[in-house]
């Protein structure tokens, strides 16, 4: 007799279920396809792929437009509209929503000239979209460039198949046999699933000229991270949007769903996050940097719970996250520690003796928004009223 295991509660995975069966874009014939894609393209032509974050704030959608030369910057890519009521953004009454391009590289699937553009999105009348968190941090990046802050961000993610189980897991709700400490960096069919899909995203990344920096297999089985950074300012927010979509995209030729979802599959298994590592000149610099660092502490824990509303897509998934198991600290309580997985904060081993390093912020969900929480970081520790 077969055993069926329950599968966790879990609405996104059962809700993206119906929906995910039918993504056959893995399966049409590429052959077939190769034949059109050999056409020879107009040569005084290029195709420009608009990306923008939907209404949910963490979806991502796209549309296409010919452009008569390839931009080399985003001031030399014409501002474009969508319609915005079928985006979650705006009413049908007043749907004309506005993209402004914020940065351009090269599209790594049709490749140069293409390009891929990234968009602020903008409402008819000219109020940032709800989800465009974009100006905050900017704002934020640009009063305190003197102290050139710089991020790495980690990003955590899981592929899922197009039924929405677990991609490599078992069908019909079974469990990967594996113990979850042999995943994480882990190597041979029976540790990992889905390397082909991240190895083809960092080529993909790389290629578009990302500030990629890695990859690693994560503790759950189809769980994967790529890290972004360390780069100045507003760019690792910028880049990590930009290789969210790539990453969408990657998954759609390999029928693999990929979701940030910070609690996949239930309280039993791992989380996904982001963590945030930071650094201001300030913190870099020996003697006092130490002492810099552990000032902007204080402050992060006085507003901790300011910033943890604002540190996932859903507050309720990232509560589902940080159990206080799985190497996380609790939602409600602050805590920092050197070389500590089960801090909110944790700093590196040797930062006392150097008298300098960065923080590594470890409450940021998987689906959180980088603008959101880098122009938090900087708001909490350096002031939004400048110096
Ligand atoms: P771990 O998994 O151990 O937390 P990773 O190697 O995945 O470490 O990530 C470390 C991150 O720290 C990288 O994204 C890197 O860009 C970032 N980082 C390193 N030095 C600094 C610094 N001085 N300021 C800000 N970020 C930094
Ligand atoms: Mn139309
Ligand atoms: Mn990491
Ligand atoms: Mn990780
Ligand atoms: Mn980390």
């Amino acid at each position: 007799k077969a055993i069926i295991l329950k599968r966790p509660h879990n609405v996104l995975v059962s809700r993206k279920r119906h929906l995910l069966s039918c993504n056959i874009n893995h399966i049409t014939n590429k052959k077939v396809m190769d034949r059109y894609m050999r056409l020879p393209f107009p040569c005084n032509k290029i195709l420009a792929t608009y990306v923008w974050i939907d209404g949910s704030g963490i979806n991502l959608r796209c549309k296409d437009r010919i452009l008569n030369c390839m931009p080399y910057s985003p001031e030399g890519v014409p501002e474009w509209a969508f319609d915005g009521s079928s985006t979650g953004q705006a009413t049908t009454g007043s749907s004309d929503t506005k993209l402004f391009p914020i940065s351009v590289c090269r599209d790594p699937f049709r490749m140069e000239p293409h390009v891929l553009v990234f968009n602020e999105v903008y409402m008819g009348d000219g109020k940032p979209a709800k989800t465009n968190n974009r100006k905050f941090c900017n704002d934020l990046c640009l009063m305190h460039k003197d102290q050139e802050p710089w991020f790495g961000l980690e990003q955590e993610y899981t592929m899922l198949d197009v039924d929405g189980w677990g991609f490599g897991w078992p069908k019909g709700g079974g469990f990967p046999a594996v113990k979850y400490e042999y995943s994480y960096c882990g190597v041979g069919a029976k540790y990992i699933a889905g390397r082909d899909v991240s190895e083809s995203h960092a080529r993909c990344c790389l290629y578009s000229g990302l500030d990629f920096e890695g990859t690693n297999a994560e503790v759950m089985h189809a769980c994967w991270e790529f890290q972004i950074g360390t780069t100045i300012g507003i760019k690792a927010a910028d880049d990590m949007w930009m290789a969210r979509f790539i990453l969408a995209r990657v998954g759609e030729d390999y029928g693999a769903d990929i979701t940030y979802h910070p609690k996949p599959m239930g309280m039993l298994h791992p989380g996904c996050g982001m963590h945030h590592n930071f650094s201001v000149k300030k913190m870099r610099t020996a003697p006092g940097g130490y002492g810099f660092i552990e000032e902007c502490i204080k402050k992060l824990e006085k507003n901790h719970m300011k910033h943890m509303v604002n540190y996932g897509n859903d507050e309720k998934t990232n509560r589902m996250r940080l159990s206080g198991k799985f190497e996380t600290a609790p939602f409600d309580k602050f805590s920092w520690g050197i070389a500590s997985r089960k801090a909110s904060i944790r700093l590196q081993r040797r930062i006392k003796e150097n008298d300098k390093g960065f923080m590594e912020d470890r409450r940021p969900a998987a689906d959180c928004d980088p603008y959101l929480v880098c122009g938090l970081i900087l708001e909490t520790c350096l002031g939004s009223a400048g110096g």
